[in-house]
């Protein structure tokens, strides 16, 4: 029997967020909810281990709104400001489940975080939030009594990690992927991928590029995120798409079971 996985998309967008602060664009000023997009992560119940994946600016919010109340553990998949910032908002899971949050980064993730957020490493600081750290690497990764797998991906110039557990994948922020990882990602039942915009982007694929890289892969289902506001919005974008295609919008859950 297959293993129990719920994945809740907390948010859909690229860094600046959808809208754009001062853009008035259509897709800035639809009003349908869809078009309202926080910096990305999700959130996995995978049997009894509760993930989330990046803890971006947006993720106290994110939380609040979707009723994510408990995190076991917190694998990043990159520095960058907009997958990192939110980190600082993992103190009252601490308090209330008096436990210390499991953390998973590459080692050039994790200094660059103890650099950024002194008070949580540096032995004289406050050390809160309280994680335990663990140096990851692309291969199997063990995540309390689960195994998933970090996935090579390359964000322009930037080794990055995506995540595969089951037979779901989450890749954002992805540019390039390699022929060895590519096989990693072949006929999945869900792949969650990035696409940024129409025009070219040196360190995110373009919406046709994610395109391509579905067609390549053949996943059952592909969900598009990390979305930037020049794309149509939602709606309309759904509608330019593959039958096995869609756009994520924050709030979207699907069970694997
Ligand atoms: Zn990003
Ligand atoms: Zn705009
Ligand atoms: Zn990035």
């Amino acid at each position: 029997m297959s293993k129990k996985l719920k994945i809740t998309i907390l948010g859909t967008a690229t860094s600046i967020g959808v809208p754009m602060l001062g853009c008035t664009c259509p897709t800035c000023q639809s009003i349908d909810p869809k078009d309202r997009r926080t910096r990305s992560s999700i959130f996995i119940e995978y049997q009894n281990e509760k993930i989330l994946i990046d803890v971006g600016p947006d993720f106290r919010q994110q939380a609040l709104n979707q009723g994510v109340h408990d995190i076991d553990h917190v694998l990043l998949t990159h520095e960058h400001t907009d997958h990192v910032n939110g980190l600082d908002d993992l103190r009252p899971l601490n308090f209330i489940h008096k436990k210390a949050i499991n953390f998973y980064a590459e080692t050039r993730v994790l200094k660059e975080i103890e650099t950024r957020f002194n008070y949580i490493f540096d032995p004289k600081g406050i050390r809160l939030p309280r994680l335990n750290v663990h140096e990851i690497k692309p291969g199997d990764v063990t995540i309390g009594k689960e195994t998933i797998q970090a996935i090579r991906v390359m964000h322009g110039e930037l080794p990055i990690l995506g995540f595969k557990l089951e037979n779901f994948a989450y890749l954002t922020d992805a540019k390039k992927i390699d022929s060895a990882e590519t096989e990693q990602l072949m006929n999945l039942d869900l792949l969650i991928v990035n696409a940024l915009r129409r025009e070219e982007h040196h360190k995110h694929f373009t919406l046709q590029e994610a395109l391509d890289f579905i067609s390549m892969v053949k996943p059952k289902k592909a969900l598009l995120t990390h979305l930037s506001h020049a794309l149509p919005k939602h709606a309309e974008l759904n509608n330019e798409l593959p039958t096995n295609v869609s756009v994520a919008y924050d709030g979207m859950t699907i069970s694997i079971q």
